[in-house]
């Protein structure tokens, strides 16, 4: 155990020191927002995260009693952009991901996660299993003409079979929607619960279910912040009322020891409209949840 206080942990993830390789599990800061659609500042995300982990190094997890920092973990610092050019930027982070066995993605907005996918589908070589935690589908062909804004990330890795859509569950979504968009989804196989159904069924029944549809072989975990209601996240860029707490988040993630999870990301963190760090240790929680999860 550290004697260096939590609030002068050194700035990386869990004050982990920032190197260029990662031995296992590497973390790395994506700071894209070109691609929002409401309010912009994702970018200032990854770094809002690490600051608010620190509140997260002074012990094991109390359920699982891993110590995440034992973990063979490195925090390589912010992947490389293109300023301005979110085409060339996502291109990079796809560069950038193919290069590290297993990446947790700290945004950034969503839409780094269509070239995260891209990657990490090409080096599993087959399509993955994926729980989608969101306010929003994010299976639009296009938002107000882009068609690779963070509205779309799905649509595509659907289209580009990134994903088979029967072990994709998409949980939390509330938001206003063209009815096309959902039908195209659930048509597609997705499953989508509801943050009412969620609220209603509560987290050892939706956690039954994503184990269920997700099943056996490689997935991917990805976590929209606007999941979670504002009450519990309100610095982030597409609020939506009625969301999920962020303990049933937590009693969600400790029921899925069972699934093959390859990475993760947590997106749209967006400092500038958070209160007291909320959303930011919200976000770093829902990343230390997954390193602390089971063997
Ligand atoms: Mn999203
Ligand atoms: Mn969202």
């Amino acid at each position: 155990m550290t004697l260096v206080p939590t609030f002068a942990t050194p700035p990386g993830f869990l004050g982990l020191p920032l190197r260029t390789e990662a031995p296992g599990i590497a973390i790395a800061g994506i700071p894209l927002d070109l691609g929002t659609t409401n309010r912009a500042g994702a970018r200032e995300g990854p770094a809002a995260i690490r600051r608010a982990s620190r509140m997260l190094v002074d012990g094991a997890h109390p359920t699982t009693k891993v110590d995440p920092t034992t973990l063979p973990l490195a925090d390589i610092g912010d992947f490389s952009l293109a300023l301005g050019d979110l085409a060339r930027s996502l291109e990079l982070v796809e560069q950038q991901a193919a290069g590290f066995a297993h990446l947790v993605a700290l945004g950034g907005e969503h839409g780094i996660t269509l070239p995260l996918l891209r990657a990490l589908a090409k080096r599993v070589g087959a399509p993955l299993g994926l729980v989608h935690f969101d306010a929003h589908l994010d299976t639009w062909p296009e938002s107000f003409g882009q068609r690779f804004s963070h509205g779309q990330p799905f649509f595509h890795a659907l289209e580009e079979g990134l994903v088979e859509p029967k072990r994709m569950i998409q949980i939390g979504i509330r938001s206003p929607t063209d009815p096309a968009v959902m039908d195209w989804t659930r048509d597609r196989g997705v499953t989508v619960i509801s943050a009412i159904e969620a609220h209603e069924a509560g987290p050892a029944a939706v956690a039954a279910r994503i184990a269920e549809v997700v099943g056996q072989g490689p997935a991917y975990l990805s976590f929209d912040v606007d999941a979670l209601d504002p009450a519990f996240a309100p610095g982030t860029g597409t609020p939506e009322v009625g969301g999920l707490a962020t303990w049933q988040v937590q009693a969600m993630l400790r029921r899925l020891p069972g699934l093959d999870f390859r990475g993760m990301d947590v997106v749209e963190v967006c400092p500038a409209h958070d209160v007291a760090e909320i959303t930011a240790l919200a976000a770093a929680t829902v990343a230390w949840e997954y390193l602390c999860r089971p063997a």
